[in-house]
C-alpha cells in the first residue's frame, strides 16, 4: 500500500514508467486507433458543450471495445488538460501528441512521456534550433517591418508567429518556407494565424506512426481527423487508412482528404468527426456502434 501523509490510502499503483499496451490486434474492430486533432476538430471553444456528445459516445464505445484514442494537437500539456477539464467529458485519451511532436500515454494514473521518442525529439530540436537562433532576429525584423504581427521565442521554437489575419499569415508563411529552404531539417508548422518552427522528422504524422509501432498496428487500423494545415502530416493514407475532416476544415485539408478518398463531413467539429468515424466503421463492416 502507498500512503500519502495527511491524505488517503490507495491500492498499489501501477508502475508509472511502463507503458500499458493491451493486445490491440485481438480486437474485433476495423478501427483500433483513433487520432483526432483537438481545436476545430473535437473542441469548439464557444459551443456548449465544447466537445459534443456524438463524438464522446462514439469514442467511449470504441474504447470500451479496446480501441485506443490519441489527441494529436499543437497544444502543450497544461493548455490541453485545462481545455479537457473544462469540457467535462467522461472519457480520456489513451495517448497524447503534444506541440505536434511529443508523445505521452496514460498509465492508469497520469500521462507519462515516451522517453526514447521525447528525448530524441528534444535533442534533435535543440541541435537544429542552435543553428537557427542566430538567424532569427533578422527574420523577426522582416515580419515587423511589413506586418502588424506578434513574433516571439518560446520553449518550443526560436520563432513563433501570431499574424493579424490569415492573409498576412499566408504571406509570412511563404517567407518562412523560403527561410527553411536554407536550413536543412527545418520546417514551418502552421495552424490558422499561428506558426512556429519544427524539425522535419517530428510532426503529427510521424508521432502517429510511432504510436502505431508501439501498439503493433498497421495503417489499415487507424482513423485520423483534422481541420487545419498542421494536420496534413497525419491526414495521409501512409499514416491512416480512414481519413475524415469536419465541414469547418480549411480548403487544403478538405482537398487532401478528398484526394485520398477520405470523408469530408457537412457537420462541424466533433459532430463532423463523429459522422466520419461512423461512416468508416460502417464501410469497414462494423455495425456494433449503431446498436448503442
Ligand atoms: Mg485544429
Amino acid at each position: 500500500m502507498l500512503r500519502v501523509p495527511g491524505s488517503f490510502t490507495y491500492a498499489r499503483a501501477r508502475p508509472v514508467t511502463v507503458e500499458v499496451i493491451r493486445n490491440a490486434k485481438s480486437m474485433n474492430l476495423p478501427i483500433k486507433l483513433i487520432s483526432t486533432d483537438f481545436d476545430g476538430t473535437l473542441f469548439a471553444e464557444f459551443e456548449l458543450p465544447p466537445i459534443p456528445d456524438s463524438i464522446v459516445t462514439l469514442i467511449g464505445g470504441l474504447q470500451s471495445r479496446g480501441a485506443k484514442w490519441v489527441i494529436n494537437t499543437g497544444r502543450d500539456m497544461s493548455s490541453l488538460m485545462e481545455a479537457l477539464a473544462r469540457s467535462r467529458i467522461p472519457i480520456q485519451p489513451d495517448y497524447l501528441v503534444l506541440v505536434e511532436r511529443e508523445i505521452f500515454f496514460h498509465d492508469g494514473v497520469r500521462y507519462v512521456g515516451v522517453p526514447e521518442w521525447n528525448e530524441a525529439c528534444a535533442r534533435d530540436h535543440a541541435e537544429l534550433f542552435a543553428r537557427v537562433r542566430p538567424l532569427v532576429s533578422q527574420l523577426m525584423d522582416w515580419v515587423n517591418t511589413r506586418f502588424r504581427a506578434t513574433v516571439y521565442e518560446d520553449l518550443h521554437s526560436p520563432f513563433c508567429l501570431i499574424a493579424n489575419n490569415n492573409g498576412d499569415a499566408d504571406a509570412i508563411h511563404e517567407q518562412l518556407n523560403e527561410f527553411c529552404r536554407g536550413v536543412p531539417g527545418l520546417v514551418v508548422v502552421r495552424n490558422d494565424v499561428y506558426a512556429r518552427f519544427s524539425h522535419a522528422a517530428y510532426n503529427k504524422g510521424t508521432a502517429l506512426a510511432e504510436i502505431c509501432r508501439r501498439l503493433r498496428l498497421g495503417v489499415e487500423n487507424v482513423f485520423a481527423a483534422g481541420d487545419h494545415l498542421n494536420d496534413l502530416s497525419m491526414l495521409s493514407t501512409t499514416r491512416a487508412r480512414w481519413l475524415a475532416a469536419p465541414a469547418n476544415a480549411v480548403e487544403p485539408i478538405k482537398a487532401a482528404v478528398r484526394r485520398q478518398d477520405g470523408f469530408v463531413s457537412g457537420l462541424h467539429c466533433g459532430d463532423g468527426v463523429a459522422e466520419g468515424l461512423r461512416h468508416w466503421l460502417e464501410t469497414a463492416g462494423d455495425r456494433t456502434h449503431l446498436q448503442r
